[in-house]
């Protein structure tokens, strides 16, 4: 037997709570690659006589890319932290997995849009990262039910 008789359902969620900032963790891994790789990018492509990057609106785009993938491995961080302390981390957990994988999608997404039509075919990686991005918003509890999570633990 594994565990004690009648507590599946509670070490069930527990083994969800332990995934959760895992899952944060690749998320983040897979935001930054798809950040890299478009800075890189708008650092070398010239449209119009320019360099992508010398155009605000691009610039625009990196910077938000930056911040969310910053806050987003600071939630993860916390999430880690409590954990390694033995402090309760349900609520952390479900943010960081909530939040750093909306933040993969969104900046996978942005990522491609900046490559253009190269950021659509497989001669450059991002559209990988973009698909990659979207299953973790659904596996180990989908981002609907990380904010059930929350909120539960809000209102607890
Ligand atoms: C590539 C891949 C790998 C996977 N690996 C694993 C694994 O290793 N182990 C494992 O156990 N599972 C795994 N899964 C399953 C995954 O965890 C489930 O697909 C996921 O939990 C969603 O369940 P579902 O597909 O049944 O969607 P459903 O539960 O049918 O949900 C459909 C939609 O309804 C929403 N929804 C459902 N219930 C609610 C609610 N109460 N409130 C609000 N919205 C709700 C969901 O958020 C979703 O948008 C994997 C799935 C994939 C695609």
């Amino acid at each position: 037997m594994v565990g004690r008789e009648g507590q599946g359902f509670v070490l069930a969620m527990e083994t969800l709570d332990l995934a959760r900032p895992g899952v944060g963790a690749m998320s983040i891994g897979i935001a930054q690659a798809a950040f890299d790789a478009a800075l890189n990018y708008a650092k070398e492509r010239r449209q119009f006589g320019k360099l992508i990057g010398d155009f605000q609106t691009i610039q625009n785009m990196l910077a938000d890319m930056a911040m969310k993938v910053e806050a987003g491995r600071h939630l993860v961080f916390q999430a880690a932290c409590k954990l390694e302390e033995g402090l309760p981390f349900t609520k952390e957990a479900a943010m960081a997995k909530a939040f750093a994988s909306d933040v993969a999608m969104e900046v996978t997404t942005q990522a491609v849009q900046i490559l253009g039509g190269y950021g659509y075919i497989r001669d450059y990686p991002v559209e990988k990262y973009m698909r990659d991005a979207k299953i973790m918003q659904i596996f180990e509890g989908t981002n609907q039910i990380q904010r059930l999570v929350v909120a539960k633990q809000l209102f607890a």
